[in-house]
């Protein structure tokens, strides 16, 4: 292993594609809301990992269950069954309240089943022209970076010099009604596919009541409204999913007149804790049918350890009432912060749901100043990322204590009072 932090850096930059611009911090350990340096230097997680870690870093209930399950089964493939991947289905089922799961690895495997889903449903059970599906999607989403994710893009850096690419999307703005009922209208749409907040795009949160109007919509024309909750599921937003709305019934939300029920829920990232790739799509039966042998499926996808850690970092959000903690702790994050940033000309506005926010730098969005801020948080024991240029996305994993936010606070203060 490495010696120092320099030497890390430097093995990467020879060894590893340069597909990532790190911030210049060479991580060893991670425990809760912490984290530590090569050199031994603590910090604040503020990212956790874009909202993978939202119970905290090496949890060891998850942990546990990770351990035990390595050491009896780790794969099968799906050639053959698992004792662990039917209770599995069985409890994120009951969990998010739908019939059925589609388990596979990662957050753009899992938008791609849904793709696929939605396309297959639409010639199957809509009756729409073979290859004519159209999906609707948004202005400055982010969904993942297979092909067919980056042909709806919007960011150039994540298109250039890949294609071709994929057709059939529709892209329209986001938080805007009246362009979606208009797109609804073009024949052949199957889906829409949607962020409840924009994370990527600097946690870009809709309306209120605009999730439910997508819903209200897309029922209205036999579209499917499929939820990416990557990043906004599984407590972070304030609720267990970021379509429960003002409500705070984390399960239950069916009950709760805020819920926009989507009829695709894609999961990924938090359902594991951060402690393995583990991603999932739900729908209910009549959506899910159309997936038979041999139209889709992961060597990886559904084995028995992914299933055991996410049942237990699901168990930990709620047994933990981290749902609730994201809520009670973004309140205070973004009072304070807002009353910060009237004493300073350097941050224009803070925004978020829950424990996803964000700050916007006042400098244009091609300038570093972003970047600079979040060196000098690092320096000061704090570790942020920013997204899009001018915008830093704070997302601390959702196991912090009430007094450790207000120390990160300080932090956050006292850096930009000092740039
Ligand atoms: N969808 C959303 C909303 C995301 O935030 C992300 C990752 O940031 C993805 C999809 C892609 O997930 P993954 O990086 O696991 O493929």
């Amino acid at each position: 292993l490495v010696q120092s932090s320099k030497e890390a850096i430097a093995l990467e930059n020879k060894h590893g594609a340069h597909n990532y611009h790190p911030l210049p911090v060479v991580l060893s350990k991670g425990d809760g809301v912490f984290m530590w340096d090569v050199e031994g230097k603590k910090y604040y997680d503020f990212l956790s990992a874009y909202s993978a870690v939202n119970q905290g870093h090496c949890h060891p209930r998850i942990v546990g269950a990770l351990k035990e399950q390595a050491e009896q089964l780790t794969l099968t493939s799906r050639a053959f069954y698992n004792d662990v991947l039917g209770p599995y289905e069985r409890f994120v089922t009951e969990y998010f309240g739908f019939d059925k799961v589609l388990p596979m690895n990662t957050g753009a495997e899992a938008v791609e089943t849904a793709i696929k889903i939605a396309r297959k449903w639409g010639y199957e059970k809509k009756g729409v022209e073979e290859n004519e599906s159209k999906i609707i999607v948004f202005d400055q989403n982010f969904h993942g970076r297979t092909t067919t994710i980056i042909s709806f893009s919007s960011d150039q850096d994540a298109r250039r010099n890949f294609g071709p690419f994929t057709e059939g999307f529709i892209k329209i703005p986001y938080n805007d009604t009246a362009a979606l009922e208009e797109a609804l209208k073009i024949d052949n749409v199957v889906g829409v596919l949607i962020e409840p907040i924009q994370g990527e795009a600097g946690v870009n949160v809709p309306a209120t009541d605009f999730m439910k109007e997508v819903a209200r919509l897309c029922k209205e024309s036999n579209v499917l409204f499929m939820a990416d909750e990557i990043q906004t599921g599984i407590g972070r937003t304030g609720s267990l999913l970021a379509v429960c709305g003002e409500c705070d019934c984390a399960g239950h939300c069916e009950r709760k007149s805020s819920y926009a029920r989507p009829d695709m829920l894609i999961l990924g990232k938090a359902i594991s804790g951060g402690v393995y790739p583990v991603s999932a799509v739900l729908a209910d039966d009549h959506i899910m049918e159309v997936i038979t042998p041999g139209t889709h499926g992961s060597t990886f996808g559904g084995n028995p350890v992914a299933g055991a850690v996410a049942m237990a970092a699901l168990e930990v959000i709620r047994d933990e009432k981290l749902t609730q903690n994201a809520r009670k702790l973004g309140e205070i994050f973004r009072e304070r912060m807002n009353q910060f940033i009237e004493t300073t000309e350097l941050v224009t506005l803070v925004r978020g749901r829950g424990l996803l926010n964000a700050i916007v730098i006042n400098d244009k969005p091609s300038s570093s100043t972003a970047w600079d801020i979040c060196v000098k948080l690092k320096d000061n024991g704090l570790l942020a990322k920013p997204t899009h240029g001018n915008i830093i996305r704070f997302a601390p994993p959702l196991v912090m204590t009430e007094e450790q936010l207000h120390e990160c606070c300080d932090i956050i203060e006292k850096t930009i009072r000092e740039f």
